[in-house]
């Protein structure tokens, strides 16, 4: 059994991002930028918002941060992204969700410019990886995708089984898996609640990708000898030992499915950590396409 390393992964991501914006400061030229808008005072938000403004900073990309107030309206809000949609120093624009209720993120994403819209959320990004064209990816599955890349995994004919039919993560991984692309190419299962019985389908699966949001739910009896395990869940369960009352779970029973799996990302130090990895690449991305770079 091989542990996925999500940490060294991400760090070669972010060193190999770094060499490319090093060269183009070496050269006197613009870097990439990429503006984070939240609103509101989700704690969950800001650890999130820093964390991608840090990283970013970290590979000398230009990052900046726009906080606004959770009474911020529509409006307003889209008032602002249509202004960085015209900034040239800005490639890629990241709307943190969720957003406050009286906002309706749908508008929202759809204001992003789709040549900046670095999330990968936009309807036409979307709609471009559906029919297979060059878009931006959503960056979770990006980073999954990124996994079997990294560590050759066979993807091509494999059957792929994900649980989990969220816009952000579970669609866009099925919509990637099945791509007549390399690292794709595979034969998929998307299953949710309405399933009866999941272990019928998690039990078919050579790769298996939960993104539930259930602490341990996925159980050795689930899956076959052999699987590949690709953990998406983060979920806090309480743990009186810590200090801060909790730790950090994935949605698969690592203990008990791991000796069962040819490979498997771990909770945390796994899928993750890819996250940031993947919007840092989607925001050079979105720079080499304005600039012209290949
Ligand atoms: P959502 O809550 O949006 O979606 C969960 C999906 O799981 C739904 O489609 C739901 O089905 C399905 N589901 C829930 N319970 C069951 C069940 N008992 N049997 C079958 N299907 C079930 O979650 P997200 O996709 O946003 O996130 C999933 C997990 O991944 C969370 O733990 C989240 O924190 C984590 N996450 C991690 C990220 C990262 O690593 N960077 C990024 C995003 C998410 P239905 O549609 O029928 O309700």
């Amino acid at each position: 059994m091989i542990i996925l390393d999500g940490k060294k992964v991400a760090e070669q991501i972010k060193t190999e991002l770094k060499e490319k914006v090093d060269k183009l400061i070496a050269e006197n030229k613009k870097v990439p930028g990429l503006v984070t808008i939240m609103v509101g005072d989700n704690p969950a938000s800001h650890s999130y918002v820093n964390s991608k403004s840090k990283s970013s900073t970290a590979i000398g990309m230009l990052s900046k941060v726009e906080k606004l107030p959770a009474e911020t309206t529509e409006d307003e809000l889209i008032e602002l992204v249509e202004k960085y949609n015209y900034d040239k120093n800005y490639h890629g624009i990241l709307v943190q969700l969720p957003l406050p209720k009286h906002i309706n993120e749908d508008r929202v994403i759809m204001a992003i410019n789709p040549d900046k819209d670095v999330d990968g959320f936009h309807p036409i990004s979307v709609g471009k990886l559906v029919i297979g064209q060059d878009t931006f990816l959503p960056c979770t599955p990006a980073g999954i995708q990124e996994l079997f890349k990294r560590y050759n995994i066979e993807t091509t004919g494999k059957h792929v089984v994900v649980v989990g039919r969220s816009n952000i993560v579970g669609k866009p991984i099925t919509n990637i898996m099945f791509q007549k692309k390399q690292w794709a190419n595979s034969i998929v299962t998307i299953c949710h609640t309405a399933a009866n019985d999941l272990s019928v389908y998690t039990k078919q699966a050579d790769i298996l990708i939960a993104a539930i949001g259930q602490p341990n739910f996925i159980k050795a009896d689930m899956v076959k000898d052999g699987v590949v395990v690709i953990d998406v869940g983060i979920n806090r369960v309480e743990d009186a030992n810590l200090p801060k009352g909790y730790r950090i779970v994935g949605d698969v029973d690592f203990e008990n499915v791991a000796p069962k799996s040819s490979y498997i990302t771990p909770v945390p130090g796994g899928v993750g950590l890819l996250t940031v990895a993947m919007l840092l690449s989607n925001t050079y991305k979105a720079y080499a396409m304005k600039e012209g770079i290949k």
